[in-house]
């Protein structure tokens, strides 16, 4: 069995709950999506990847581990297109392990959704996507992931045309539909690059407002961005 990898590399997390964390990332080729925002639109490509063996991975991340290694980074591109893999991936491996996922593919979370301990799902804004119908299938994701104890958190990308009340009122979606609102905390993530936001400070903290009625909220840019690391 083999999946198309982009790249390994060792880093810091940058983004979420996780920020500051040493991770190994595993970059999946190939996407279901085409999000406006998008920072790896590269990625989106699966023949820009390599056709890559377990083992061979298995023997990367090994030659990457480090003391302070937390944890794999399972990202993209969209990981669960390769969910099987994935599947078999972790069932040979003792490290603990983030899912990076837009969350748009219920069926296949369900198939590992027991083997990872963080999930990180980007909530898409129909304004980004062009559609709701990529929320509906996230929600039903979120639950899967709930259900199975998986420490998960949301992230919202936001961009200076992003109207707060628009993010307010999809919060308030998600926590009528989620099953645990409380213990899914909501990550809003400011554009990269940071330059747009010269002057928006305001609007962020108003974005930060509306989501607070709804989850528990932090503001985190991209910190890998701000340090030059990948
Ligand atoms: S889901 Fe992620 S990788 Fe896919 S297009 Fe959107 S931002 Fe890019």
């Amino acid at each position: 069995m083999r999946a198309p990898i982009m790249e390994v590399f060792s880093s810091i997390q940058g983004e979420g709950l996780l920020v500051g964390c040493r991770q190994i990332f595993v970059r999946f080729a190939g996407c279901n999506l085409n999000c406006r925002y998008c920072d790896t639109p590269e990625s989106r490509n699966p023949q820009i990847g390599e056709p890559t063996s377990i083992q061979d991975l298995k023997s990367r991340i090994k030659e990457l581990e480090t003391p302070d290694l937390h944890s794999i980074s399972l990202t993209g591109g969209e990981p669960l297109l390769y969910a099987d893999f994935i599947k078999n991936l972790l069932h040979e491996m003792d490290y603990k392990s983030l899912l990076e996922t837009n969350g748009s593919l219920p069926s296949e979370i369900k198939k590992i959704a027991h083997l990872i301990d963080y999930a990180s799902v980007d909530i898409k804004l129909p304004e980004h996507v062009g559609t709701w119908e990529i929320i509906k299938k996230e929600i039903k994701s979120i639950n899967i992931l709930i259900k199975r104890g998986v420490n998960t958190y949301l992230k919202v990308v936001v961009l200076p045309t992003t109207l707060p009340s628009h993010v307010g009122r999809i919060a308030h979606k998600l926590q009528n539909e989620i099953s645990e609102p409380y213990r899914t905390p909501i990550v809003i993530q400011p554009s990269s690059p940071l330059d747009y936001w010269i002057g928006s400070a305001p609007q962020l903290l108003k974005i930060s407002e509306e989501v607070g009625r709804h989850f528990k909220v932090r503001l985190i840019p991209q910190v890998h961005k701000i340090l030059n690391l990948r």
